[in-house]
């Protein structure tokens, strides 16, 4: 579909800065030309116009730690100590959902993610057959990054699943999907297994990826302190210089790494990823709600780690909302620092835009408003009394602009919202069925436990 996007204040986090009065053209999925609306008029006679006056468009958010499927456990357990609320109440739940029940959860929040300008969202989950997060991405249209979490005690029914995904999704659904190797943390990966999982990882993109299009890792690293006992108590080995440390003489670390979490770490383990190039995925809320403690986040950026956002999973959060992630990022550092000019509204803007798209190594498609680029675009009205009056639209895009303020969504040039209507899936409907999903999971856990 070929469209314009006319009037609105484009915010491109790219070359061209802000642009008031600013135009968007979009051909089929890409992003052909913006600039000033007086220099584009009439050039492109008969496009679909969308008025964006009033409006601010943004590139799509990117939401780089998910666990999208776990949607249907929010709230279900709040307030336990980290251990008791896994063991107890997270995983013998989890142990009753079936494929579909991960369908839908992934739904849910790919329609909680659209509806709160997230464009991309790279989640961490169970991949089964016929029922998983990637065909329901795909069905509402979200651009994503579907990974199969890995576990030692399953090595053989990962490595089927790693090989089914990459094979059956892997730059699927005109190409919004992509595909990860997820370990889940370096204490539940034994380390023959995560050195296995790398060869596995280049031996999947020979078949199905390629350098501007590749299958990354994702996983957990330094979430907490007690991490590195941890892998010392699971597998026999010593941690002594920290985990990241221990990783790097697996040789396992790389630019394509996603590691989210990365709370406890050393001035060294610091060094340490930024000469590996992996991407720390920061996730402010959920890091505060299981008090794992604070990532040093100012000192990672002043290494030159990039360091992108994330939600983790509605468990932890209980929402997808980036903004409210933003927000909370910002504030968190200048806080605990006692030094308020740490990660100011613009620089917060980058980490959940174009540095989330260079943590997932796709850059070069999405992130930023700049032509060639993919049309994945947020338009927010800014009409509102708690945008008023406007000086700096990075000021409010960080510090006061709400989800609900998200009117329309554009993914891959496709409007999957508008006028806060997602045009892909019936979200009433999602919802029964996630509600239904709750009522069959707590039948099946109730029947467990008898
Ligand atoms: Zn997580």
């Amino acid at each position: 579909m070929n469209l314009v996007i006319v009037g609105g204040t484009i915010v491109t986090v790219g070359s061209r800065g802000i642009i008031q009065d600013g135009t968007l053209v979009v051909e089929d999925s890409r992003i052909v030309d913006v600039g000033k609306s007086n220099e584009l008029k009439g050039k492109y006679p008969g496009y679909e116009k969308i008025d964006a006056r009033g409006k601010v468009v943004i590139p799509g958010l990117i939401n780089t730690h998910q666990h999208a499927a776990m949607s249907l456990l929010r709230g279900y357990a709040d307030d336990y100590p980290l251990k008791e609320w896994l063991e107890e109440w997270i995983w013998p739940f989890e142990s009753c959902m079936t494929g579909y029940d991960i369908y839908v959860g992934a739904l849910l929040t790919a329609v909680e993610s659209i509806m709160s300008g997230t464009t991309t969202v790279n989640t961490m989950y169970h991949y089964v057959g016929d029922y998983n997060e990637a065909g329901a991405f795909a069905e509402a249209g979200l651009r994503g990054v579907i990974g199969h979490v890995c576990f030692s005690w399953r090595k053989n029914q990962d490595r089927k699943a790693l090989r089914d995904l990459a094979e059956n999704w892997h730059g699927k659904s005109s190409g919004t999907i992509r595909v990860s190797v997820d370990p889940h943390a370096p204490y539940t990966v034994d380390p023959e297994y995560m050195k296995e999982l790398r060869s596995l990882t280049t031996e999947l993109n020979g078949k199905h990826g390629s350098p501007a299009d590749p299958i990354i890792w994702h996983m957990h690293l330094a979430e907490t302190s007690d991490e590195p006992k941890k892998v010392e108590d699971a597998f026999s080995v010593s941690v002594e210089g920290g985990v990241v440390e221990y990783l790097d003489s697996l040789g396992v670390l790389g630019e394509d790494v996603v590691a989210a979490h990365c709370v406890s770490l050393e001035k060294r383990d610091i060094g340490l990823l930024r000469e590996r190039g992996v991407k720390v995925a920061h996730n402010p809320v959920s890091n505060l709600k299981l008090a794992s403690g604070i990532s040093p986040v100012p000192s990672l950026l002043e290494e030159g780690v990039t360091v992108s956002l994330g939600t983790d999973s509605a468990c932890s959060n209980n929402v997808a909302d980036m903004f409210e992630v933003m927000k909370l990022a910002a504030l968190l550092h200048k806080g605990v620092n006692g030094n308020p000019t740490l990660l100011p509204a613009e620089r917060v803007l980058r980490m959940a835009t174009i540095d989330g798209a260079k943590a997932l190594s796709w850059e070069r498609q999405i992130g930023s408003i700049e032509v060639g680029k993919k049309a994945d675009v947020a338009l927010i009205n800014f009409d509102k009394p708690h945008l008023c009056p406007l000086y700096n639209e990075m000021s409010h895009l960080v510090y006061a602009v709400r989800a609900a303020d998200v009117e329309t969504v554009l993914i891959n040039g496709r409007i999957v919202m508008e006028d806060r209507e997602v045009k892909t899936v019936d979200t009433e409907e999602v919802m029964e069925k996630a509600a239904e999903a709750k009522e069959r999971l707590l039948e099946r856990l109730t029947s467990d436990q008898q």
